[in-house]
């Protein structure tokens, strides 16, 4: 995250990306394990720094287990390149077709972790409780995968449902996932990761809260812009505290 020169060596002649981008994916996999984000599920991806209209992400494959020979580049269909032999995640969509829509990503998480799911299936809304999650002041939609299409095992596992998933998120920062889980997405790989861990907290704060007596206080839409300032600007923090603790265990 340190804002030294780029190595334009790269870990695989299969990959367009800097070596430092292929390697906070590797730290950035490992994060999102270590916090509990994803298991043997879920992935984080990058819009690749050489080829923007590419991104990498890992082969099919837990993301605790990912080392750096296991990133794949996939193109704007969100297609493994010609001659890459390796599975890629059923769910690769999500990520080709938000890069597609929204040129200001540049990493996404997608996650199944729990204290989001109820958010999705009922009538509450997820909402910014606390600075942390400032994010999310501008909502976080609900795709209903049912309304695209009736016939569905819940997956966004090709390029029409990925764009439909892309339409739902629109200039938000998360779309939660009906009876599925959620997506985050970020200007670095640093802030979706930093975003999909501040959405569950969220998420359990305000179903803590909804115990106590209400209604609940919300962050206003202007503090959570502001919020969302101060946390972009101390970014580094978290993700150093969490490569140091997570990453390479
Ligand atoms: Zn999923």
């Amino acid at each position: 995250m340190a804002q030294t020169k780029k190595r334009s060596a790269r870990l695989s002649a299969a990959v367009s990306a800097t070596r430092d981008l292929v390697e906070d994916l590797v730290a950035g996999s490992h994060i999102l394990a270590g916090l509990e984000l994803v298991d043997a599920f879920g992935h984080l991806s990058a819009r690749s720094d050489v080829n923007p209209r590419h991104f990498i992400i890992s082969r099919s494959l837990a993301p605790a287990l990912v080392t750096a020979a296991d990133i794949m580049e996939l193109g704007p269909d969100s297609e493994p390149l010609p001659g890459e032999k390796r599975k890629s995640f059923l769910e690769r969509y999500i990520h080709g077709e938000i890069y597609r829509t929204r040129p200001d990503v540049k990493a996404i998480v997608h996650s199944h972790a729990p204290s989001v799911i109820p958010f999705g299936v009922t009538k509450a809304r997820l909402r910014p409780i606390y600075h942390m999650a400032g994010f999310l002041w501008s909502g976080a939609p609900i795709f209903d995968i049912r309304k695209v299409r009736a016939a569905n095992d819940l997956l966004i596992r090709d390029r029409p449902l990925g764009e439909a998933l892309a339409g739902s998120l629109g200039n938000c920062t998360c779309v939660l996932m009906r009876g599925h889980g959620f997506t985050v997405v970020g200007g670095s790989i640093a802030e979706a990761v930093f975003r999909a861990y501040y959405t569950e907290m969220n998420a359990r704060l305000q179903l803590q809260s909804e115990q106590l007596q209400g209604p609940i206080e919300f962050l206003s839409e202007a503090e959570g812009r502001g919020a969302t300032k101060v946390n972009q600007a101390t970014m580094a923090r978290p993700w150093e505290l969490w490569k140091k603790q997570l990453a390479g265990k």
